[in-house]
């Protein structure tokens, strides 16, 4: 263990999904999907600092739990469990991430968390016990290890990173209310749900090229028609020139597609009354590699 490194400040960035089909339901009631997640440049910051006793957070920003409910507390108890040692880190959350939205914060800080302390500490874990770490931390957390454009398929942990990707601009719109994703799994009716062969055959052709012909998400499906806003954000995105637009995870953030920046700032200003505003990009650091020693 190193011990010369004793404080440590990372980015855990969102993430959208641009293609999220749900397969099928297992046994354990995790469902499974097929889904495109892109890590776009909305940063939480996470401060770890070593020394005390315990796990202590401390969460600026946003109003989230600052105990065992949080997934930062839940990753720095499994990263000190598994390495054998008395958990003795205060971590600072900066939050910026919107909560509840669909662009699963949570998840990037309990994977972030799992790479700072494995750094802090000299790397003890390696990249397949951390995987299998993140994996029972939530089905979002292994995308974030990597935090490339992916293809995800089993509850979203089998990852096959995309080599390209196409540039866009992403407006991301957040309308002032959260959606459980338990509460919208129960909704889907997965009878309903598209069979999915041909539409990976149409993903595999067309990837790389352009995403904009595939925007699809099941979800929307049942939020769209309890929640009127979220439609009515993705109709104005495309009045205002996007050129696609999809509700991102169980919402009820909404991303629309730009290739122009000027078109995409313009239409950030023309959403902003229907919830908080982001201009984003995919997101290009090297996992924990775009970590800083403070
Ligand atoms: P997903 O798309 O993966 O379902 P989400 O973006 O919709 O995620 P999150 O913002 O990750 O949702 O938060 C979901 C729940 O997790 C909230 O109820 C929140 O209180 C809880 N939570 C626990 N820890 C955190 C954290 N560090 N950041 C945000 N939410 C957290």
């Amino acid at each position: 263990m190193e011990s010369g490194k004793a404080q440590l400040v990372v980015k855990a960035p969102a993430k959208i999904n641009l293609v999220l089909k749900i397969t099928g339901k297992r046994p354990d009631g995790y469902h499974d999907l097929f889904t495109i997640m892109v890590p776009v440049t909305i940063y939480d910051t996470l401060r770890f600092r070593r020394g005390g006793s315990g796990i202590r957070l401390v969460c600026k920003g946003r109003d989230v739990p600052v105990d065992g409910n949080n997934l930062v507390w839940q990753a720095g108890e499994a990263f000190y469990r598994e390495i054998g040692s008395e958990p003795d880190v205060e971590v600072t959350i900066e939050k910026a991430i919107p909560v509840a939205a669909g662009l699963g914060g949570g998840s990037s800080d309990a994977a972030f968390t799992l790479k700072a302390l494995n750094r802090l500490y000299g790397n003890p874990l390696s990249s397949a016990r951390l995987h299998a770490m993140a994996r029972a931390l939530g089905a979002d957390v292994p995308f974030f290890l990597s935090c490339r454009p992916c293809v995800a398929r089993g509850i979203g942990d089998l990852l096959e990173p995309l080599q390209k990707w196409p540039e866009f601009w992403y407006v991301i719109v957040v309308p002032p209310f959260g959606i459980s994703t338990a509460w919208a799994y129960g909704q889907v009716k997965l009878e309903l749900t598209q069979p999915l062969e041909n539409y990976i055959v149409k993903v595999q052709d067309s990837l790389c090229s352009d995403i904009v012909p595939l925007l699809e998400n099941d979800f929307e499906t049942v939020v769209l028609p309890s929640f009127p806003q979220v439609a009515e954000v993705k109709d104005l995105l495309l009045r205002v020139g996007a050129a696609g637009a999809i509700m991102s995870g169980s919402g009820p953030s909404v991303v629309g597609l730009f290739r122009d920046p000027e078109k995409a700032k313009v239409a950030c200003l023309s959403v902003k009354e229907k919830g908080e505003s982001f201009i984003a990009r995919a997101y290009r650091g090297e996992g924990v590699g775009q970590a800083e020693k403070a």
